[in-house]
């Protein structure tokens, strides 16, 4: 295991369950594998797949996933291919011959395909193991159901000596006990690892405007100018507008949704995966096709609807392992759209459940990774220190005469009034609303004026957060008083608030703008400029050689058109700039360089590297 391991993928060592999940599809058994993204699922079934007799059939849900894996095996000198309809008819023939001669180590096909070809090819094909690779889409819990999944149920009664392994990122319970019951699996071992992602730091800033988002995107980006990065929205309109303002910054942005040309979004994908577009902004039509490891920072514009499709986005940073970023902005706004949404879905109770749990997420001022990993069922005691809660404790300081003025206006309303036109009626705004129901007459008409529009918002969804008032997301969205609020209004209860940080939202100037030249989408390196940019992952001085290496990497990627990191990951490149090897021979000991990678790319790069030493 450990040399295939080293000779194959170049790692010297497992990741934790990686070396048990081998052991148990070794000694024939079905297994269940739960990892977030990024976590390592694919060597659990690849190891084996090289150290059993006869070809693993590894079934995969997107041809684009497919593709990614089969040329990551490939450019590690692994006999692998993908049967699909992407082929042409004389790619496929040599595929099945390759197939039938036995020459393939893994065989990567679509669900509805491997069904068709069990008769013909499947059947006369010595099969190691079958490898279920997104395994949730069998179930209808999860979000991505693949009818043609549920076929696959009749693989275990058709080859019942040929181990299964089901393997996901989806973590609930109910999709993880759907999975094992669907694929008639018997007796699995079911392996289920952290699901902690320290790598990634996590960030909430609340109440933003679209100006304060636009610009805190731009300063995220000029702190990653030559990195690639996601920027996911609620709606459609939102992706173009955000990817144009990002355009209009000079910077590479495509928008990716679901009402574009296939062609465009094949295109984007495809450019985003080439490191020839930085910044995607999609909906959440984007990503589940993408595997890129190199993807340094994910922003999400609006607020998700369900802590799981949240921790799936934010996955899809960082899977090489470097510390990478991630943003949400958290509006009422986006609280009263999403809850909309929820009322009007066939599964009220649920989403209107599921959005709680996100609200509170955004809301918390406990350390943020644990409440993500105690929603996914792990304990922990300790503080991330990688989150904006850890890093910058919230302060607090009595808000009981705030808290007063405002329940006091929403009761004057007769509770008619929704969060804007309260805040309008605390600033002593004529808003057409106010004016519409006589606002202005009452006597907490303007008692707030001393404190900003912006911040009686914020300070409104603290109190909402406290559970001061409620909205009626059925009726208007009028706010109502709960006991609690009239326990401060009436009986005098205090109220604790946090003070609005302010830091970030101020103008980031023009200087980051000038960095950020205009550049033709077309050049092969569309972001990457001057040396003077700093990679944080990186001390000064090796950023010379990283850009060298990323350069060099790309020229080698193009050659074969290869996405860049096939070639080697972020963290490859920087295992090399830690390590300087000056010959081929200790090129190939760096972590991530196996025996094919040494061959073939070591002197080329051990060629730049002794330039800098
Ligand atoms: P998943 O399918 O779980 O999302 P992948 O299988 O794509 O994740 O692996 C994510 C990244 O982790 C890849 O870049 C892979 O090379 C790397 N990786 C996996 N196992 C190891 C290991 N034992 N040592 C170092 N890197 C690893
Ligand atoms: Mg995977």
């Amino acid at each position: 295991m450990q040399n295939i391991l080293k000779r194959y993928f170049g790692f010297t060592s497992f990741r934790p369950l990686q070396a048990d999940i081998i052991h148990a599809i070794l000694a024939g058994k079905d297994v269940v594998v739960l990892m977030p993204t990024g976590g390592g699922k694919s060597l659990c079934y690849q190891v084996p797949a090289l150290m059993r007799e006869g070809t693993a059939v590894v079934v995969s849900p997107l041809i684009s996933l497919m593709k990614d894996q089969v040329e990551g095996l490939v450019a590690n000198g692994i006999p692998a291919a993908a049967l699909n309809s992407m082929n042409d008819e004389a790619e496929n023939l040599r595929i099945r011959s390759a197939c039938f001669r036995g020459e393939l180590k893994l065989l990567y096909i679509s669900p509805e395909r491997l069904m068709l070809e069990i008769p013909y090819l499947i059947r006369d094909m010595k099969i190691s193991l079958f490898a279920v690779d997104e395994a949730h889409c069998i179930s209808q819990w999860g979000h991505d159901f693949r009818p043609e999944y549920a076929q696959l149920g009749t693989l275990r009664e058709t080859f019942p000596d040929v181990p299964i392994v089901a393997l996901t990122a989806t973590a609930d319970k109910l999709t993880r006990e759907d999975i094992q019951k669907q694929l008639h699996l018997s007796e699995p071992e079911v392996f289920v690892s952290s699901f902690d992602r320290p790598n990634l730091s996590l960030d909430v800033r609340r109440g933003y405007q679209k100006k304060d988002k636009d610009r805190a995107i731009l300063g995220i980006i000029a702190r990653h100018p030559n990195d690639c990065g996601i920027v996911y929205c609620m709606s459609k309109k939102t992706t173009e507008s955000v990817a144009d303002m990002l355009r209009g910054h000079g910077i590479v942005a495509a928008p990716y949704h679901a009402g574009l040309p296939s062609e465009e979004r094949e295109r984007t994908q495809d450019d985003f995966i080439h490191d020839r577009v930085q910044v995607v902004c999609a909906t959440v039509a984007f990503g589940m096709g993408i595997d890129k490891s190199n993807v340094r920072f994910v922003i999400h514009y609006n607020l998700p609807k369900s802590i799981e499709s949240f921790y799936q986005e934010i996955g899809r940073a960082g899977r090489d392992g470097l510390p990478s970023e991630t943003i949400l902005f958290y509006s009422l706004g986006d609280l009263v759209q999403l809850s909309k949404f929820a009322q009007e879905s066939g599964q009220r109770e649920i989403n209107m459940e599921k959005l709680r749990r996100m609200q509170e997420y955004a809301e918390s001022d406990v350390c943020r990774r644990r409440i993500l990993l105690n929603y996914f069922g792990e304990q922990t005691d300790q503080d991330c220190g990688n989150c904006d809660v850890c890093k910058n404790p919230p302060q607090r300081f009595d808000g009981t005469v705030l808290a007063q003025k405002a329940l006091s206006a929403i009761v004057r309303t007769g509770q008619q009034a929704s969060v804007r036109t309260v805040a309008d009626i605390l600033r002593g705004n004529f808003s057409p609303e106010v004016v519409k129901g006589h606002y202005d007459t009452l006597k907490t008409f303007g008692v707030g004026r001393d404190v900003p529009p912006k911040d009686w918002l914020d300070y409104l969804m603290q109190m909402l957060q406290n559970g001061l008032f409620e909205i009626a997301y059925n009726e208007g969205n009028h706010l109502k008083l709960t006991d609690s609020g009239r326990d401060v209004l009436y009986k005098g209860r205090t109220v604790q608030l946090a003070v609005i940080r302010k830091e970030e939202k101020q103008p980031a100037g023009r200087k980051r703008k000038a960095m950020v030249a205009p550049r033709p989408a077309s050049s092969p390196l569309p972001f990457t400029k001057s040396s003077m940019e700093t990679s944080p992952a990186l001390p000064p001085h090796g950023q010379e050689l990283f850009n060298a290496l990323r350069a060099l990497r790309k020229k080698l990627a193009d050659a074969q058109g290869f996405p860049p990191y096939i070639v080697m990951s972020d963290k490859v490149l920087q295992n090399l700039c830690d390590a300087r090897p000056t010959t081929v021979e200790s090129f190939g000991m760096v972590s991530g360089i196996g025996e094919f990678k040494k061959e073939k790319y070591g002197k080329d790069f051990v060629e730049v590297i002794r330039r800098f030493t």
